[in-house]
């Protein structure tokens, strides 16, 4: 299936490892202009390298903080009129409600509600203008299904998610579609770093333990970031256009809700 969108132009946030890495390698696949950010100049370089050589499309590396005005901006100056809009950055870390300071609510609402916000807001005037958009917002299944240890994540993303929904239902008249997708438990250095921190306090091996709590998940496995991205590169394609407003699992079947 061709998703239609081949010479498109995306901005994926967050994208030199794990789901934004993902996302951006399907895009490419699909013939889109990528423009990536992340941190860590090295890492990004690296994997827009990768990802020119193996697509062959355009992708512009811009190393910045996503969560600053300063890193929006850098991005947007790359890619002022995006048709595609991947929103993602770190997740906040773990932590329970009565251990968080405001502060702690504080950063985990700029990093993961307020920068998808700004992003949006900068672009999706012009995608209604020209007649044609998807922004993907990478969130978490924590949305839907709350993780006790991670509450920063629980409320941000909830957040987020209210301050679209009505949006999305407006947008989607001129062809600019506005979706959510839900990661469960996907193979990243992130999920990996958080296995790691679990496995050495409860004194068992790394391999052994992660073993054991992915056996216990409806598939039995984690998800890949290739499976994920190409979910997220379908929500962009052009077939696509009649879908907006959706908050979509790609968690194994964890969530265990029938709705
Ligand atoms: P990951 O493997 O650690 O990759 C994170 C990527 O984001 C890296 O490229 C990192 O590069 C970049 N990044 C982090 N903070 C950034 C910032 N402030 N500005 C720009 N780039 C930034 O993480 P992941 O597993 O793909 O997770 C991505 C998001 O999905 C996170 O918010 C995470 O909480 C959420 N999530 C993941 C899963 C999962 O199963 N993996 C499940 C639920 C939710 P630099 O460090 O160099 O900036």
């Amino acid at each position: 299936m061709d998703f239609g969108i081949r010479g498109r132009k995306a901005i994926v946030c967050a994208a030199s490892k794990g789901l934004g890495r993902g996302t951006a390698e399907a895009l490419a696949g699909e013939g889109v202009d990528l423009v990536l950010c992340a941190r860590g100049k090295d890492v990004l370089e690296a994997t827009a390298e990768v990802i020119r050589r193996e697509s062959g499309v355009p992708v512009t590396a811009i190393a910045c903080d996503i969560t600053t005005e300063a890193g929006r901006a850098a991005v947007l100056a790359a890619c002022p009129a995006p048709d595609i809009l991947i929103t993602n950055a770190g997740g906040p870390p773990p932590g329970t409600f009565n251990g968080f300071e405001l502060e702690d609510w504080r950063k985990a609402v700029e990093s993961n509600m307020l920068t998808p916000i700004a992003l949006i807001k900068a672009v999706v005037v012009g995608m209604q203008a020209r007649g044609f958009g998807r922004i993907v917002n990478i969130t978490s299944s924590s949305v839907k299904n709350p993780i006790a240890s991670l509450e920063l994540s629980n409320g941000a993303r909830a957040g987020l998610t209210g301050a679209v929904a009505a949006l999305s239902r407006q947008t989607v008249r001129r062809n600019v579609t506005i979706n959510n997708l839900l990661p469960g438990w996907h193979d990243t250095d992130r999920i990996r770093g958080s296995m790691a921190g679990r496995a050495k306090a409860a004194g068992v091996p790394f391999e052994e333990y992660i073993g054991k709590a992915v056996a216990q998940t409806p598939a039995g496995r984690m998800g890949t970031i290739a499976e994920f991205g190409a979910t997220a590169a379908f929500l962009c394609s052009a077939q696509a256009g009649y879908i907006t407003g959706q908050n979509i699992l790609a968690d194994g079947g964890e969530y265990p809700g029938t709705l």
